[in-house]
């Protein structure tokens, strides 16, 4: 049955999806996993700071036992064919035999759940009456265990926005993060154990409709609320958000990983521009009424044919192919795309084709990428190798198209069957499953969407009664909202609000508070030092991550002991930053910026009045701004301004009574 719908260019795409206007209803649920900053991990007492240098090394192979994971979980099925072995780094300073699966987890720690109690107050949530802890199977080697312990803490409540709205809480949970993945290749995957435990909370808000903006400031307010508490980690990679994300009630995509704010609306307007594309892909699958069975019922497969093409690839041109048949047991399939012409090129959006989404789901495998009919012949593959493959599979030009992946023998095969069971969706639209975000706010295939029965009693660990006596122990310490904490800022540190309000949401407020402390630089020069310049300092392509707390209080230190201008504080950050040092002194030195005796101070600022007395003569107290400029240049950064300028006017009165 030939289409009578025109082909589909794959060279032109249309502009991006425009969300205000496009009448698409997007439904984002929030969810946030934040570090608690407790002084040991949830389940033993090991320190859950500081990476040192791994000294233990073990290796386990991955190897779900199928029962455990009772109800048909997809996701597990697909980690358990992916067959690594998985070796964990530790070193006992941050991880013990609890990290190692060696011995049974300790009793859960006080402080984190006190704070996760209080969190839950803090956002009018039901705490439950006795604390079970559960194990959530984790197939990816991520845990030990081949499980994550999660407690469930409080149910419903909600988070208060501006404006009097609200946005409603599903629950509050407290568990172990994962090990830290270090690198995974297609035989082994590697994990660090120190962050392996370390105490998390996750809210869970009720999916909200809402510009990408109006989630974003929803996402600002939690954050915001978790950090007046003080009782959390701040900085990069210490708070953790995913959502789940859905257009126009159709199938929800859960999305993991996003570790920065503005990253949040990328891959939001990236997500619903994706689900729009892949439901008019799936219309335009429809309208050439390709009748796959699969289309009615999600359990039929169609079997699209596949045919080994290794023979007519070997001896190929294309770099791409010799690169993989080079090596020993390999192969090249292709799959015939019945009713698929122009499909797989086709773009309704930027980025978002079907041959991408094919594409990802092969590298998931260890597969470099797919060739498809709409891109070839390309990539050093020739007319006629194309035209010997649509031979073999008996295409129909213009109607059919076909996929070609190549790699390791197995690994073809498993990625085949994965690409035929997405070719069967592509007629039903948005597929459920679990994406990561790219630091860029896009989003890629990790794997389908987990079942939900997947948690079993920890026996090893007594449930924990909660009673009003213990809440109302912790009532008092439940965070203020954030207007009076900001309040508060203000008038400890006369702070104005703008400066009150950046230095709350900085990483950085402990240390201003610290710099504050001990030393008597101004609180309003530190902050803003803190806040400002260093974001200008972002601005300009530098990693301000990499200045450590303890750098910027040495800084500061020297500041208040004289021995640096206040104008030199930027400067010595930026050079630390541009030349990648780790010690102030040096930098000063590099800088020159070591401060210079009152004599010369004097001599210099005498050569000025001298050098410039035509000047002095002709303006008289008017030069003093030319002057102050001319001396600055040749003293910033090592004599206070003020001081400059109060002994170049003393100069410029003994230099005008000379002329007089
Ligand atoms: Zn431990």
């Amino acid at each position: 049955m030939v289409s009578r719908a025109p082909r589909i260019g794959s060279k032109h795409s249309l502009p991006d999806l425009d969300l205000k206007n496009s009448g698409v209803n997007v439904m984002v649920g929030l969810e946030i996993h934040q570090q608690l900053a407790s002084q040991s991990k949830l389940f033993c007492e090991c320190n859950n700071k500081g990476a040192e240098h791994p000294t233990l090394t073990f290796v386990r192979r991955l190897r779900p036992a199928l029962s455990e994971l009772g109800v048909y979980d997809p996701a597990a099925l697909f980690e358990a064919t992916k067959m690594k072995s998985i070796r964990y780094h530790s070193h006992p300073s941050t991880s013990c035999l609890v990290e190692a699966d060696e011995e049974p987890p300790h009793s859960v720690d006080r402080e984190s759940l006190k704070t996760a109690l209080i969190l839950a107050m803090a956002l009018h949530s039901k705490v439950v009456d006795e604390i079970h802890v559960m194990r959530k199977i984790v197939i990816d080697g991520s845990n030990t265990t081949g499980f994550q312990r999660t407690m469930l803490i409080a149910t419903g409540g909600y988070l208060e926005l501006e404006g009097n709205r609200k946005v409603g809480v599903q629950g509050v949970c407290l568990e172990e993060d994962a090990a830290r993945l270090l690198s995974d290749d297609n035989i082994t995957r590697e994990y660090s154990l120190d962050r392996l435990g370390t105490p998390l909370v996750e809210i869970a808000l009720e999916p909200m409709s809402g510009t990408p903006q109006e989630v974003l400031q929803v996402a600002v307010t939690l954050g915001r609320l978790l950090r007046a508490s003080k009782r959390v980690e701040r900085g990069i990679g210490t708070i953790r958000q995913d959502i789940n994300i859905s257009v126009n009630g159709g199938s929800v995509v859960e999305i993991k990983g996003i570790q920065q704010l503005d990253q949040l609306i990328k891959v939001i307007e990236f997500e619903t521009a994706r689900q729009c594309g892949l439901i008019q892909i799936a219309a335009e699958l429809s309208q050439r009424r390709i009748s796959h069975p699969s289309e009615h019922n999600e359990d039929e497969i169609h079997e699209f044919a596949v045919e080994n093409m290794t023979d007519i690839l070997r001896g190929s041109s294309s770099k791409a192919v010799t690169r993989i048949l080079e090596r020993e047991d390999t192969q090249f399939v292709a799959i015939k795309a019945d009713g698929f012409d122009g499909i797989l090129g086709y773009e309704p959006y930027v980025g978002v084709r079907l041959g991408r989404q094919l594409a990802e789901i092969v590298r998931f495998y260890g597969l470099g990428g797919i060739f498809h009919s709409d891109e070839l012949p390309n990539y050093g593959i020739t007319e006629s190798e194309v035209a010997a493959i649509k031979d073999r599979l008996n295409l129909i030009n213009g109607r059919d198209a076909f996929i070609l992946i190549g790699g390791d023998r197995d690994r073809v095969q498993f990625a085949a069957d994965a690409i035929i069971q997405r070719m069967n969706q592509a007629t039903r639209g948005v597929v459920p499953e679990t994406r990561a975000a790219t630091l860029d706010g896009k989003t890629i295939f990790i794997r389908p969407r987990p079942g939900s029965s997947r948690m079993y009693p920890e026996t090893d660990v007594l449930p924990i009664k909660i009673d009003d006596l213990i809440l109302e122990s912790l009532k008092g310490s439940v965070p203020k909202s954030f207007d009076s904490y900001i309040q508060d800022l203000m008038q400890r540190y006369q702070l104005n609000q703008k400066l009150a309000l950046e230095i709350f949401d900085s990483d950085r407020l402990k240390l201003f508070e610290d710099i504050v402390k001990n030393t008597k630089v101004q609180p309003t020069f530190v902050a803003s030092k803190i806040t400002e310049d260093l974001t200008s300092l972002r601005r300009k392509g530098l990693d301000t991550d990499r200045l450590s707390d303890q750098t910027i209080k040495i800084a500061f230190q020297l500041l208040d002991e004289g021995d640096i201008a206040k104008e030199s504080i930027p400067v010595i950050l930026e050079t630390m930053l541009m030349k990648d040092l780790d010690d102030v002194k040096q930098a000063i030195q590099l800088l020159g910026l070591e401060q210079i005796s009152d004599t010369e101070v004097n001599e210099i600022i005498d050569k000025i009045i001298t050098d410039n007395m035509a000047l002095i003569k002709e303006k008289g107290r008017d030069s003093l701004g030319t002057l102050m400029g001319r001396s600055m240049s040749l003293l910033r950064g090592r004599v206070d301004g003020k001081k400059v300028s109060s002994i170049l006017k003393s100069k410029l009165e003994q230099g005008l009574s000379r002329v007089k």
